[in-house]
């Protein structure tokens, strides 16, 4: 068996690393930054991190259950999770089995017989380092290069004579020294660099398309995310309850000049963040409508109201990309490839992908959850072929629902949404279908 391949040292790469040390399973990563953390690295030319940013999930719900945050912040920076990161890899000597600086530029299938899947004979993987290009070939490849790193940037009619700037662009707030800023879209990020912008621009506006639910970091004095833990209730119970707590913390956000939400709770992601509010009661910025078209520094609503501006901040999101591999290997539909429980191509070509899973609350914990299927699932081919093929017929059947009964918005980024509780309840239901992976901290070296 040729080692498997694992791209990104990200927190679902670094999950995929320990997961696989622990079974035993050899493989070598590959991290196009200059060392672990993905994009809570802020100095990884591919991260979307900025100065300000903390975690948005709290700290008890977001970290790997085996390895607590040593933090006493409910919500920390960015800086201390790199720290985390850094010590997460150490505990569990994940670094030694990475190329640093190292990305991967192609992943191809080996030649195969006639009538025999793609990936059946293994993968060819080209890198570039610090030596060149390398080429190798490993008998599987565990995709975990993120998701929030190719800016989703719309186009709009006319010409902007400022300069327009996506998030991922965005680090500091000195950026909107003095400026008119416009930042387009509300969503966490969106919220979070608006609330930066109030203190340094001249003016700011937030346009939106569509109302929001605003949750606020704690309720009843606790971290919001940590109430209700491990006792799901059902959907339309969970949103009755949720609507009316929110409705006596934050007030109906219309009052501030948001659309009323033309969708239920939960059907989109939540924004964690009342900031945004208390500036909008102070006044500090203006919601506008959606934008119709831009003209030198003058840009047009679809009200038809107009304003003047310096800098226009997209906060639009990002598009999933895995730009080395063929989009028939990972069965892209639309938006998105679609996989069995957001990680198995359906032919089970020897792709495997990590991460790809937009959820609110999942956490890393979710992820390592991710990682260890895919693990079991690997050492099972290796030990219990039987068992393996049994996992891989359920992919045949009927997938199971991963929304808890949440309807979730048509959009191209709520295309791999998930409920964290029905996904974990149903990763850990099949990860109980596999023979138990070893379990230690022994690492093994491809
Ligand atoms: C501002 C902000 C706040 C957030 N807050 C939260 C939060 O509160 N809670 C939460 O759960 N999530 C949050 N997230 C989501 C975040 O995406 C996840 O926490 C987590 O970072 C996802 O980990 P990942 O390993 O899948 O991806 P990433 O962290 O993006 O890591 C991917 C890694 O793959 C590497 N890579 C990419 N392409 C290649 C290649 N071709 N070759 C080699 N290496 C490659 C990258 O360099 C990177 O190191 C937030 C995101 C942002 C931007």
């Amino acid at each position: 068996m040729n080692p498997i391949a694992l791209i990104g040292a990200g927190p679902s790469g670094l999950a995929g690393a320990r997961a696989l040390s622990r079974a035993g399973i050899p493989f070598h990563g590959f991290e196009a930054g200059a060392d672990v953390g993905g994009l809570w690295n802020i100095d990884n030319p591919r991260s979307t991190m900025y100065e300000s940013a903390h975690l948005i999930s709290s700290r008890t719900t977001t970290e790997f259950a085996e390895f607590p945050m040593r933090s006493t912040a409910d919500y920390p920076s960015h800086r201390e999770l790199l720290r985390y990161f850094g010590e997460y890899a150490d505990e569990f000597g994940l670094r030694e089995h990475y190329s640093f600086a190292t990305r991967v530029t192609s992943v191809e299938p080996l030649p195969v017989a006639d009538g025999e899947t793609p990936g059946a004979s293994g993968w060819r993987v080209i890198a570039i380092g610090p030596d060149g290009e390398t080429s190798g070939d490993y008998s599987a490849v565990v995709l975990a290069n993120g998701t929030l790193a190719e800016p989703n940037a719309p186009s709009f009619r006319g010409e902007f004579s400022g300069e327009i700037l996506h998030t991922s662009a965005y680090k500091s707030p000195k950026v909107f020294d003095g400026r008119r800023v416009l930042i387009i879209g509300a969503g966490n990020s969106g919220c979070d660099i608006a609330v930066d912008a109030v203190h340094h621009a001249a003016s700011v506006d937030l346009s939106v398309r569509r109302g929001y639910y605003f949750v606020p970091r704690y309720l009843f004095g606790r971290p919001s995310d940590t109430l209700n833990q491990g006792r799901p209730l059902p959907a339309p119970i969970k949103q009755f309850i949720d609507k009316r707590v929110l409705q006596a913390f934050t007030g109906d956000p219309v009052r501030f000049g948001f659309p009323k939400p033309d969708y239920r709770i939960y059907e989109s992601h939540p924004i964690v963040n009342t900031l945004i509010l208390n500036h909008l009661g102070q006044g500090d910025l203006r919601i506008v409508p959606d934008l119709d078209r831009f003209d030198g520094s003058t840009v047009h609503f679809s009200d038809g109201t107009s304003g003047e501006y310096d800098l226009v901040m997209l906060a639009t999101g990002y598009h999933l990309d895995y730009p080395f591999v063929d989009r028939e290997h990972l069965n892209w539909t639309a938006a998105s490839p679609k996989l069995y429980l957001n990680m198995f191509p359906p032919s089970f070509n020897g792709l495997f992908v990590l991460g790809m899973i937009e959820a609110s609350g999942i956490g890393w914990q979710g992820r390592a959850e991710q990682a260890e299927l895919i693990a079991a699932y690997l050492a099972a081919q290796r030990d219990a072929p039987e068992a393996a093929a049994a996992f891989r017929s359920r992919a045949d059947a009927a997938w199971p629902d991963l929304s808890g009964g949440y309807r979730y918005l048509g959009l191209e980024r709520m295309s791999y949404y998930v409920n964290k509780d029905a996904y974990r309840r149903t990763v850990k239901k099949l990860l109980g279908t596999l023979p138990a992976a070893s379990a230690s901290k022994q690492t093994v070296s491809a």
